[in-house]
């Protein structure tokens, strides 16, 4: 067992805000932090809108829900890290982002703090390389939807020291989920197998081998998959997907992760998938 009781998630995203839930389910302070206070309150919003789902499921009674509310405090100041013992960044899947983020939660918290990044595939040894502490960085990537999905992979910078990674998979299971260990390599485990199949899937809607109806029907009835990898990458968003893409494409100096060209359109586009409304589907509301 560890003994973190406040812990910070940053970036109050589709996973921030799935983090921030679980970690608050399982009894935990948490501040939610954003950029923006509208940002923070759309995390909020969606927390609320899950948990109002799980009482009507008799998952949840009222009071647990409100409780659990209670126990999250929404932050537009990064420096309500200072009161935690354990950091959880979700930003954007962006290197620059996330090293300025680190450096300044480095200089914020105290030495006992660990922090956490739960990137899809960006190095975790780099992003430890920004800090002075990098034996207390560690990845900590969860799956989306993160109150449904059961995985946790956890992986370990060059530094990581054992305490934390026991720290780390400790708390994992205290959130309810099932740690993984994985070692530090472009896209891990889980996006080096999953995304070059989106990305192929999305290459075969480029070339007009079939519309993205026929490819999720044959991915799904074909291989039971239970969503198919067009809608996939929508729900994970096509800007962190042409993001995981590049990492491994440079990662490994591969042509073979090379991101489809019709991928970086939709990007260039703001076709972001389910967030933004529409990717290769149409969403409302
Ligand atoms: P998202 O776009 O939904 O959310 C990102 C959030 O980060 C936004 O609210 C944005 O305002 C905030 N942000 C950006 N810069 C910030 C800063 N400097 N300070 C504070 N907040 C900042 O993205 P997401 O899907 O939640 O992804 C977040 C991270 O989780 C990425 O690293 C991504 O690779 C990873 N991830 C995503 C998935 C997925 O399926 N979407 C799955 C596992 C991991």
């Amino acid at each position: 067992m560890n003994n973190i009781q406040t812990v910070m998630v940053v970036g109050a995203g589709q996973m921030g805000s799935g983090i921030a839930q679980v970690a608050a389910q399982a009894g935990l302070h948490v501040y939610l932090h954003d950029q923006k206070e509208e940002f923070v309150q759309r995390g909020m919003a969606t927390i609320r809108k899950n948990l109002a789902r799980n009482v009507e499921k008799g998952k949840l009674d009222e009071t647990e829900k409100d409780e659990i509310i209670a126990r999250l405090h929404p932050s537009t100041n990064l420096e309500h890290a200072r009161e935690t013992g354990f950091v959880i960044e979700a930003v954007t899947e962006n290197m620059k982002v996330k090293a300025d983020i680190f450096s300044r939660l480095d200089a914020i918290c105290p030495p006992h703090t660990i922090l956490a990044s739960n990137t899809s595939s960006l190095p975790i040894t780099e992003i430890a390389a920004v800090t002075k502490r990098p034996e207390k960085v560690i990845g900590m990537h969860f799956m989306n939807p993160v109150p449904v999905m059961k995985l946790v992979e956890i992986i370990r910078g060059l530094q990581t020291s054992d305490e934390v990674y026991q720290l780390t998979e400790d708390l994992a299971k205290e959130m309810g989920k099932v740690p993984v260990s994985v070692n530090d390599f472009p896209g891990f485990v889980s996006n080096r197998v999953l995304m070059p199949m989106i990305n192929e899937a999305i290459t075969c809607v480029y070339e007009g081998v079939a519309t993205p109806e026929a490819i999720d029907e044959v991915m799904k009835l074909g291989m039971n998959h239970p969503m198919g990898p067009i809608r996939l990458a929508d729900f994970i968003g096509l800007d962190t997907c042409l993001a995981i893409m590049e990492v491994l494409y440079e990662g490994f100096g591969d042509s073979k992760y090379r991101p489809c060209p019709l991928l970086r359109k939709y990007v260039k586009a703001g076709w972001l998938g389910k967030k933004s409304g529409r990717g290769f589907y149409v969403y409302s509301e």
